[in-house]
């Protein structure tokens, strides 16, 4: 065990983390940025990340899991109430709450304030994180802190840069701080619970989305048909589908000739190569599915369960 080798005598630490705010405030960079690896996926549009992802940090003092949640918003689809319940229910059951905002809001926004209060009823204990703070000046800060300090009587209230860097050791430090004594929950080699299967769907996904742009904002899923390990060629052969919910949406992930789709399937292909480390042959399928964000059997398909991950 890691605990023997603790410096001072200091005892280990373990827990869940729970990383929320609103989509866009930076949560899969900040979580990138500790993991040092890009396992979460960072987008410029807001709600990239889907599910509730764990990633799972061990070191010689503690062991802390981050739970990247979805965004919370108001929804509008199934899906969308999907995404909801999976962020509530991700606040349950967590040792500390990270609450992630935007220094450049000196408001406190609704949603934020639902998390707090959310927080307090279920007794868990928040970290506030105004990240972005490469984006504005010192002083702007001050009023927005004080304020979080005043209306919730916040204790940790950290400034914080995802981009840069800055802030990120003091806020780690708070965080291991507040999580309880106790030795690692996962093995120390394992850094997240996704499957090889989810990473790939999501590399498509992630590659279509920067493909499509504004095009077709959030109207796509990505199902995982085959995925074989092929020993003989030691290469992974994988067949998945795009699925969207218009036949026009479904000529303009083709393109004209098929270009479009080629990029995505290209571009893709390399990414899973190298988080697989094998050759990836990739057999790319576009599919349409009227309403499929709505259509529970669907989202079962896709991967989107009613059960919690916790
Ligand atoms: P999430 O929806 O909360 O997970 O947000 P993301 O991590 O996907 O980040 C959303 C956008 O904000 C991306 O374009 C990031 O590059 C950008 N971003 C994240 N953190 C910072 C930061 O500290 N400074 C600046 N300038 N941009 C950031
Ligand atoms: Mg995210």
């Amino acid at each position: 065990m890691k605990s023997e080798n603790t410096a001072q005598g200091a005892e280990y630490r373990s827990g869940f983390i729970a990383v929320v705010g609103k989509p866009n405030v930076g949560k899969s960079t900040l979580i990138n940025g500790i993991m040092g690896t890009d396992l979460s996926i960072v987008s410029k549009k807001p709600q990239t990340t889907r599910r509730n992802i764990r990633l799972i940090l061990t070191t010689d003092s503690s062991q802390m899991i981050f739970i990247d949640t979805p965004g919370l918003h108001t929804p509008r689809t199934k899906l969308g109430e999907h995404m909801i319940r999976n962020a509530k229910s991700s606040i349950r059951g967590v040792d500390v709450i990270l609450l992630m905002t935007d220094a450049r809001n000196d408001k406190i926004m609704r949603l934020d304030e639902d998390i707090l209060t959310q927080a307090k009823q279920s007794r868990v204990p928040v970290v506030l994180a105004i990240n972005k703070t490469d984006l504005v000046r010192k002083e702007a800060l001050l009023p927005v802190i004080d304020k979080y300090h005043k209306e919730f009587g916040l204790a940790h209230i950290i400034p914080i840069s995802a981009i840069n860097g800055d802030g990120k050791e003091q806020l780690m430090e708070v965080l291991e701080g507040m999580l309880p004594i106790g030795s690692m929950l996962y093995p120390d080699s394992m850094i997240t619970d996704q499957t090889e299967r989810d990473i790939v769907a999501e590399r498509i996904r992630e590659k279509a989305l920067t493909y499509l742009d504004q095009e077709i904002p959030h109207g796509i899923g990505v199902g995982i048909e085959r995925f074989k390990l092929n020993e003989e060629k030691e290469m992974y052969e994988i067949d998945a589908t795009i699925y969207c919910e218009k036949d026009s949406h479904k000529s303009i992930v083709i393109g004209k000739n098929g270009t479009v789709l080629k990029k995505i399937g290209s571009d893709a292909r390399q990414e899973i190569e190298r988080v697989l480390g094998a050759k990836v042959f990739l057999d790319l399928w576009v599919k349409v599915k009227k309403d499929w964000r709505n259509s529970l059997p669907m989202l079962k398909t896709l991967g989107f369960t009613d059960k919690p991950r916790m």
